[in-house]
């Protein structure tokens, strides 16, 4: 027997790529369920109170780019203050970018964005052409080289391998040009980087509030039918008009029977791992926010060096001064983490006194540069709303809540229409 319809719209996981698309659609009058399999909303976004310090071990800074959520922490009254200096091996960010050869950095800084933007432009096509697609799967390191531009190499460590989003010898040209906009530059080399005083976690607790959702949800099976879709749990089913998938697509697709664009794109993207931890250090710096350390970044250094940290403050009960660290640790245990993470302090010149939390993230969506050569772009539009399904978070945009939230924007926007086209 066919079951009701319960609800418009199912969305399944809330993080910042579920709770975004709610908020949209339910503001445009949608009735929305997001299913989140643990015991909160945020996902990667998680503050932790420690002391009298709120630390971020996920989600960090809004950019210049974070536009509407930065108009969502107004609404909610929920403050940003600013990161503070950053530096780079101990130099401003912007003057370890001057160490660069070559022109001076206005002129590397115009040429790059004329040319990465020309490039996202002929991307973002209905259909980019075979020759702008071999480009596309170049990597970041041989594009860049290929152009001369050895500052914008520099800033790029800083803009891309340092916030994990990968290598510049790994990573094509194409999945780069996607999200590396001016704004975003500016936003990296200026330091013009704030926070959520409140933490990140608030915000979307606060979103949480304007639609349904379910913690603890044990999504065992989603059924797409003709008449709509049955999410199975396993005590219950409930059937909705359409789902957003906004979890990682190799796990949405455990869950349903895969179509074979599902089954492409999950096989197309590298997920990395990313960690942090909060440690207490001996004889750290204090007098900067963030110390970002370019040996961790380099093309062919191994895994699991420590790519800086993030001065948070003193805390005689934890141990004293407090940071967040940043490893890139596929591959790599907690422990052996840890110990990788004792030697780069030391060879500061500082001393671990203790890891208090460890995080490691399933992070970074990286697109083989082959599946984009072959088209990957195309498919990732083209599959949006086949079966009643819509797809969200970093693989559809990137690993960043105002590409996510941006992405978001547009999305609901077409599933509004849909749904007017389907009557109703
Ligand atoms: C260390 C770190 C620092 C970062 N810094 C920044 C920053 O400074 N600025 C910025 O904008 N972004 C930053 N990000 C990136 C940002 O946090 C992510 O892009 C964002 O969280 C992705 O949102 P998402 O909803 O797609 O995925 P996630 O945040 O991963 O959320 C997915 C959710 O789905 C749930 N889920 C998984 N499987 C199921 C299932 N079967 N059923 C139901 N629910 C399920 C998960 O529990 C989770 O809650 C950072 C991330 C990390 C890890």
């Amino acid at each position: 027997m066919r079951a009701e319809v319960a609800n418009h719209i199912a969305i399944i996981g809330g993080g910042p790529a579920g709770l975004s698309a709610a908020k949209f659609l339910t503001e445009a009058g949608v009735t929305c369920k997001v299913f989140e399999a643990t015991n909160r909303v945020g996902g990667k976004s998680e503050s932790l109170q420690m002391g009298e310090y709120l630390i971020e071990m996920g989600t960090s800074y809004t950019t210049l780019e974070h536009k509407i959520v930065k108009k969502w922490l107004r609404d909610y009254k929920q403050p940003l203050s600013k990161l503070g200096e950053a530096r780079f091996d101990g130099a401003k960010v912007v003057d370890f970018v001057k160490k660069g050869g070559g022109p001076s950095l206005p002129i590397q800084a115009i040429r790059f964005i004329r040319y990465i933007g020309d490039l996202r432009e002929r991307l973002n096509k209905a259909v980019p052409d075979q020759k702008t697609l071999d480009e596309a799967s170049m990597t970041v390191l041989d594009w860049i080289r290929e152009r001369d531009l050895p500052k914008i190499e520099l800033a790029l460590y800083r803009l891309q391998t340092a916030q994990g989003y990968g290598r510049l010898d790994e990573t094509a040209i194409g999945q780069t040009a996607l999200w590396c906009t001016p704004k975003f530059i500016a936003s990296g080399v200026l330091n013009r980087l704030n926070m959520p005083s409140e933490g990140w976690s608030r915000l979307w607790m606060k979103v949480a509030e304007e639609f349904e959702v379910e913690l603890n949800s044990d999504v065992l099976m989603i059924n797409r039918h003709e008449y709509g879709v049955e999410i199975v749990q396993s005590d219950r089913s409930e059937t909705f008009d359409m789902v957003i998938c906004a979890i990682p697509l190799d796990q949405f697709n455990a869950l349903t029977d895969p179509t074979g664009a599902e089954d492409l794109v999950a096989r197309s993207v590298q997920w990395t791992t990313y960690t942090t931890c909060l440690v207490s250090v001996e004889n750290w710096f204090t007098d900067h926010r963030v110390s970002g350390l370019s040996a961790a970044l380099a093309p062919g250094v191994e895994g699991g060096k420590m790519i800086g940290g993030r001065y948070e403050g003193f805390e005689n009960d934890l141990g004293g001064h407090l940071y967040v660290t940043g490893q890139v640790s596929d591959g790599l245990t907690d422990p052996e983490l840890r110990e990788i993470l004792d030697a780069d302090i030391s060879e500061q010149g500082a001393r671990l006194k203790s890891v208090i939390t460890q995080r490691s993230w399933r992070y970074f969506p990286r697109y083989e540069p082959d599946a984009l050569r072959n088209g990957l772009l195309d498919v990732l539009r083209d599959m949006q709303g086949e079966q009643r399904t819509w797809y969200t978070g970093a693989t559809f945009s990137h690993e960043l809540v105002s590409s996510i939230v941006q992405f978001n924007a547009r999305m609901s926007k077409t599933i509004l229409a849909a749904l007017k086209q389907s009557g109703r």
